[in-house]
């Protein structure tokens, strides 16, 4: 037999062994549940033993090393066990007792590292140093999800909590990075399976961080978002500069938290939800969310045109199959931004746009927020009473896939913002989508754009962004929409006369700005991000309350044709206490004063959330739109 393949046999060999006899160590400590300190920190020794002759191992037969380091190492590994010696008998219960919790913790990572080295050492990458080789391959990832796997598997009680973990760790087994060796398809294809898993990890932490008003709860949902964040900076890094470093060293950092996680048990005691929480959680799971949509882009931007077109264009060429996913790579986008004038200030500002706006406005982006804010509009149409609102949470879901994809992105036709992105608008296709709008929110009211066309109403409209409601709003709102609505107006004006050859393209420096595009993605891309990201100040749906979507004001206009939200019977309101609907508006209407004077409200900035509907305290709201006259 040769000896390459008796040595490859022999590592695979000591590696499936030590990893049965690991698993086997553990399950049995953490199903005992009460354990003797000492008798953990002498298992400790045992694994750290097996730990340690993987290093030697690895570092004696395939780096050359010396032999003098195995000593070294075992001394290393014999320090649990001296400090088992000199340890009192103490019987702990594993999971309340943080020292025997965080060394299980520190030796299981240890112990999985060195194996990786042993692994890398005999099968590569070799190209890195010791700690990246060892993070970076196939076996370090088949360890995480078997860890997943097996604390879920021997979990006591298997809720939310223990998903959520199981997904965080099995998310990190498909990083890139670890297919390092590997074809470049196969780590975009790994990539992609790590980051599906993670948007199933991220609304599992929505859903937490919604349903758990616990120490345990928010302190799992505020982590595994931190840590999420700095996996996805990592990839970021990785597809941007092909750095290893920061991508390895979190894969660490998490497996170490995860660890804790599962054999530590936090105190689950009742807290009180402030604000700062879902505050901190918003940031943090938007801040992941943004570098896994970057580094997804830029990753699969330049693997399938290296492997499909065989040069980096600055656009995806429909010879790349993958063009629908990966058209422009945000990076490339950002740099050109860096000297497209003269002027360093206005790069700055240009780079910045750019680097947002080609992030948010990428397909993946747009799919993976789709997906996990469908999910929450889901959760929304599975809790609400009044049947209309459980209909138009359905549309809303409907409306994802329809309108903030395949519409804007894959045909001509003009849906506010998102167009022109891979084909441009033609002044035709402008026009029919604008009339097609006015007819629809003539039939159905504002909703019909704001409420299932726009992405607001995906993410506005969902169980976790349900909570930022505003308490008051302010008059000045009602005077700065019209300046918004003026603005685009000419930007539209603008636009046909470019169209029409009255007016020249304008151009800042490098960059020619086609004022269609420009006022709509400064918009949706720029705008309503910020506004988006600092809900918790500015409140959900701060598009319609504060005004500065003049398109959503432009559609409101037709509110005044057919839509009304009107009152069953006058008199309910008038002897009702309770003014619920006023509370639940996000856009803060008087929805009572306007009844108690007109029967009914149509406001421009109503977005027919239904949300006055659903929380009436007598069930006396009712829509009415083209659907109740033809139900008549
Ligand atoms: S909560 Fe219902 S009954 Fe009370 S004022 Fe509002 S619409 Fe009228
Ligand atoms: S009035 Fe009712 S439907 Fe309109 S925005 Fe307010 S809560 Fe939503």
């Amino acid at each position: 037999m040769d000896n390459n393949f008796l040595l490859s046999y022999l590592v695979v060999t000591y590696i499936i062994l030590m990893m049965f006899i690991n698993f086997w160590i553990i399950g049995h400590i953490v199903i005992k549940e009460y354990v003797n300190r000492r008798v953990v920190l002498f298992l400790s020794s045992i694994i750290l033993y097996m730990a340690v002759e993987s290093i030697a191992l690895g570092y004696i037969v395939f780096h050359r090393g010396e032999i003098f380091i195995e000593p070294i190492l075992l001394l290393f590994a014999s320090v649990p066990l001296f400090l088992s010696s000199i340890t009192k008998n103490m019987i702990v219960r594993l999971k309340s007792d943080i020292i025997s919790s965080l060394l299980l913790s520190g030796v299981i990572v240890f112990d999985e590292i060195s194996m990786g080295y042993l692994y890398s050492s005999a099968f590569g990458p070799h190209s890195y140093n010791p700690f990246i080789d060892s993070v970076s391959n196939v076996a370090f990832g088949i360890m995480m999800i078997i860890d997943g796997l097996f604390f879920l598997f021997i979990a006591r009680v298997k809720n939310i909590i223990e998903f959520a973990l199981t997904t965080f760790t099995i998310s990190m087994a498909f990083l890139p990075s670890l297919f390092i060796e590997f074809p470049k398809l196969v780590q975009l294809f790994s990539s992609l399976v790590s980051t599906a898993i993670m948007i199933i990890n991220i609304i599992m932490l929505y859903l937490i961080e919604i349903k758990r008003v616990t120490f345990q709860g928010q302190l799992i949902a505020l982590s595994l978002a931190l840590f999420d964040f700095l996996m996805m900076l990592g990839l970021l890094t990785f597809a941007s500069f092909n750095d290893m470093w920061l991508i390895s060293l979190s894969v660490v950092i998490s497996m170490m938290w995860y660890f804790i996680a599962v054999l530590y048990e936090f105190p689950n005691k009742r807290i009180e939800m402030k604000l700062r929480y879902p505050f901190i959680f918003l940031v943090l799971i938007n801040l992941a969310e943004l570098s896994m949509g970057f580094g997804e882009s830029v990753f699969g931007f330049n693997i399938t045109n290296s492997v499909f077109v065989n040069a980096i264009p600055t656009r995806s060429p429909p010879s790349n199959p993958f063009w629908w996913l990966f058209p422009i790579n945000p990076l490339l986008m950002g740099i050109e931004a860096t000297h497209a004038t003269n002027d360093l200030v206005i790069n700055a500002i240009l780079t910045s746009y750019m680097f947002l706006m080609a992030t948010t406005m990428e397909p993946f982006y747009v799919i993976m927020m789709g997906i996990e804010m469908s999910y929450l509009v889901y959760e929304r149409y599975k809790k609400a009473k009044n049947l209309s609102v459980k209909n138009w949470a359905l549309i809303i879901v409907l409306g994802v896939p329809i309108f903030t994809v395949l519409i804007p992105y894959y045909t001509n036709i003009y849906v506010f913002g998102m167009s022109g992105m891979i084909f441009r608008v033609t002044l035709l296709s402008f026009t029919i989508s604008i009339i097609s709008v006015i007819v629809a929110t003539i039939l159905f009211g504002r909703r019909a754009y704001c409420n299932a066309v726009c992405m607001s109403a995906h993410m506005w409209t969902n169980i976790f962004y349900d909570q930022f409601k505003p308490k008051r709003s302010s008059r000045v709102w009602e005077y700065v929409r019209w300046t918004f609505l003026a603005i685009m107006l000419i930007a539209f004006l603008s636009y046909i006369m470019i169209e029409l050859k009255l007016l020249a393209p304008i151009k800042i420096g490098m960059i020619t700005l086609d004022p269609l595009n420009f006022y709509g993605m400064f918009t949706v891309n720029y705008i309503w991000w910020i506004f988006y990201f600092l809900t918790p100040f500015f409140g959900a749906y701060s598009c319609a309350r504060q005004g500065w979507c003049g398109f959503g004001t432009f559609t409101g206009l037709f509110n005044k044709v057919l839509f009304k939200i009107r009152a069953k019977d006058v008199s309910v309101c008038e002897n009702c206490e309770t003014h619920a609907c006023d509370m639940a508006c996000p856009i803060k209407i008087p929805i009572s004063d306007d009844i108690l004077k007109k029967g009914y409200s149509n406001r421009i900035n109503c977005v027919g959330c239904g949300d006055c509907i659903e929380d009436c305290t007598y069930n006396n709201l009712e829509i009415i739109d083209i659907i109740s006259f033809i139900k008549k």
